[in-house]
């Protein structure tokens, strides 16, 4: 059967890829929406057959508990209000996909993970690029040391995070700039290819724009140790021109992506001559897909709420960083 996935926010993302990827997955359909914009749900019902009782505001979603249409509750609202919508939606009896960055705080990620476990629902976040045949190409190419032992990394994120009026900017809202939005690609890669938690960072700040950027980071590089040696260097920046790639240098060789991040088209080289190169997948439908199906075989998802909150604490000792000047221990 097809699980039901009701849509917490109806932004740009769930606008533009969520809601055309839903459509085509196997095991889910677009069940029901949860907004606060009248407009939006009025185009959303007539757009995708949504019924009437299947459309909830940021307020009602404790009903969806008598709502057997809809499992999953896929949120994708501004970071910092991730916790509540998902934990409405854990107490409603639903399971949840949350977008990432999972939360701002490792405590609010904990609240989200008991509202879950509580409930007996699972928890799921939003992690693309591990379905992207490409990054799990170069995870097998370190697993099976083709190259032999990695000794550095390379990770990179970089948008143009456009005008200063939007929620990415506010603190409150977003809890960082660059490095929560983006720069948590390159710290995911870092940690799925290496397979390893870090052991220790170091990062530096730099802001050429300190007005439009004065609530959240604009550019930030860190550097990052992992327990067996290897270390990785990565940068984010919701300025700096084009960043996005992905670069493991082993005993015997070197393999990278670029672009490494994006939606589609990403692809790369080997240091033997051969090209990283995958048909394109809808990576939305890939990993809704997977979560519909571990929640139907009853197995834990690769991508739990546990995940998402190991990438918060690092974010926010590399914030640490950041203001102390120093290196700050994760062991
Ligand atoms: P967006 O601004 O386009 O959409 C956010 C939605 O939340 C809007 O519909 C807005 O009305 C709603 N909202 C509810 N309460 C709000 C409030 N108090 N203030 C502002 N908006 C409020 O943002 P987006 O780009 O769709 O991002 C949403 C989430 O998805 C973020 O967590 C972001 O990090 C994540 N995201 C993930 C990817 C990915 O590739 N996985 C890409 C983009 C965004």
């Amino acid at each position: 059967r097809k699980l039901g996935v009701a849509v917490c926010g109806l932004g740009k993302l769930s606008t533009d890829q969520i809601a055309p990827a839903l459509m085509k997955t196997k095991h889910c359909r677009l069940a029901g929406i949860v907004t606060g914009t009248p407009a939006k749900a009025e185009a959303w019902k007539a757009k995708y057959g949504i019924p009437a009782n299947s459309v909830y505001s940021y307020d009602t979603m404790q009903r969806m508990a008598d709502n057997p249409d809809i499992d999953i509750v896929y949120v994708v609202t501004p970071n910092a209000l991730h916790a509540q919508h998902t934990i409405q939606a854990a107490r409603a009896g639903k399971h949840v996909f949350c977008e990432k960055p999972m939360e701002i705080s490792v405590e609010r990620c904990q609240q989200m993970i008991d509202a879950c476990r509580d409930a007996k629902r699972l928890l799921g976040t939003a992690y693309r690029c591990q379905y992207d045949p490409h990054h799990l190409e170069c995870i097998r190419l370190v697993r099976e040391q083709v190259f032999g032992k990695p000794t550095i990394l390379q990770a990179g994120f970089a948008i143009d995070v456009g005008p200063a009026d939007q929620w990415r900017l506010k603190r409150e809202l977003a809890g960082g700039g660059a490095l929560m939005d983006v720069g948590i690609y390159a710290l995911q890669a870092t940690r799925y290819l290496t397979g390893e938690e870090p052991i220790l960072v170091s990062a530096v700040e730099t802001k050429t724009d300190p007005v439009k950027f004065a609530e959240v980071d604009e550019s930030i590089v860190w550097t990052t140790k992992f327990p067996s040696g290897v270390v990785a260097y990565c940068s984010t920046s919701y300025k700096a021109g084009r960043i996005q790639n992905l670069r493991v240098n082993a005993e015997n060789g070197w393999f990278e992506l670029d672009p490494a991040f994006f939606y589609d088209g990403n692809h790369g080289r080997r240091s033997d001559g051969k090209e990283i190169r995958f048909p394109e997948i809808d990576l939305f439908a890939a990993e809704m897909d997977d979560f519909a199906q571990c929640i139907l075989e009853g197995r834990p998802t690769k991508v739990p709420g546990e995940e998402g909150q190991r990438d918060v604490r690092i974010l926010q000792a590399i914030y640490e960083s950041v203001r102390s000047g120093r290196a700050v221990s994760l062991a």
